[in-house]
């Protein structure tokens, strides 16, 4: 039971052809939430904090409630920073003992981005901390980072290569049609498969990531409107697509719109049915509970890690 790198991690999930999951955290219900998921499932875990929830939570308070609840479960878990958007604060997270970081310099011109990821994995590899990093543009709002549909760029095959093997970063990840956020598709979803499969036919054994993956927010979006909330019809992912991708060479998935969807569908249920309840315990315990039963269905029935500790 350890704060570990997503080495190891990784390589069992690209030969076992499943994928682990990575979620985003901000605070202690939902912390707990998806560790119970995952101790339950007996599931592999990475557990990540954007910049925005390090401002909002504080990065000590996030990595002492990791650490609590590796010593609680005796789980393994990565705890890695999702979209650092430049060199200082990868290295800030990394001091304060992250195991693995992203640096996202997909918005600048290749070159550019080569070079920051490479000053990222230097700094990163010498202190036995794992990088991510992206190539080519996803569409939607994820916290601070955005980007319209007209400059969304998919991931290029050849770049791809280059970009890995001038970096030595240890996971990628690509665009192939996923987008940030609950709003994914106007009609039906398109995922360029045939990209995603030369990718990883020209980088053999090499963990790709895929962002913008949320699947199945429909049921929570029903939720949250039947009580209140004026949420438009969102489409995801569709969860087979995400099982064939996991069979690609994507060994990491990262899902927040859903854990959100479900921790405010659950909130909003309790105060319509009790409006005049103030204990925050008798609504965010049931919305802890929420996002368990949902880290489990992705578990289960979309990343294909259940069991694979
Ligand atoms: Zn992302």
């Amino acid at each position: 039971m350890a704060l570990v790198n997503s080495t190891e991690m990784f390589k069992k999930a690209y030969e076992g052809g499943y994928a682990v999951g990575a979620f985003n955290v901000n605070n202690m219900e939902i912390i707990q939430g998806i560790v119970s998921a995952a101790q339950e499932e007996n599931a592999p875990l990475i557990l990540q904090v954007s910049a925005g929830a390090r401002k909002y939570a504080s990065p000590i308070y996030l990595k002492k409630l990791v650490e609590a609840a590796i010593e609680e479960t005796g789980l393994d878990i990565v705890l890695h920073l999702d979209h650092g958007e430049d060199f200082e604060i990868c290295k800030a997270c990394i001091d304060d003992g992250f195991s693995s970081v992203m640096i996202d310099g997909s918005k600048y011109p290749l070159d550019e981005n080569i070079a920051l990821t490479k000053r990222v994995v230097e700094y990163a590899h010498d202190r036995g901390v794992t990088v991510e990093a992206e190539l080519g543009k996803l569409a939607g709002v994820e916290d601070d980072v955005k980007v319209s549909a007209k400059d969304a760029t998919y991931t290029d095959p050849d770049e791809a290569v280059e970009f890995v093997e001038r970096t030595g970063v240890d996971s990628l990840a690509i665009a192939i049609g996923t987008s940030h956020g609950a709003y994914k598709f106007k009609g039906d979803p398109k995922l360029d498969f045939a990209r995603l499969e030369t990718i990883s036919a020209k980088l053999p054994n090499y963990p790709l990531v895929l962002h913008g993956a949320s699947s199945v927010p429909q049921e929570f979006v029903e939720l949250c409107n039947k009580y209140g909330a004026q949420i438009p019809g969102a489409q995801g992912v569709p969860e087979e697509m995400l099982r064939q991708a996991a069979h690609s060479g994507v060994c990491k998935i990262n899902i927040d719109t859903d854990l959100r969807l479900a921790l405010t569908a659950s909130i909003r249920k309790t105060f319509t049915e009790n409006p005049g309840e103030f204990d925050p315990r008798k609504y965010l315990g049931p919305g802890r509970d929420a996002i368990k039963k949902m880290v489990q269905h992705k578990i289960k029935n979309v990343l294909g890690c259940s069991g694979k500790r």
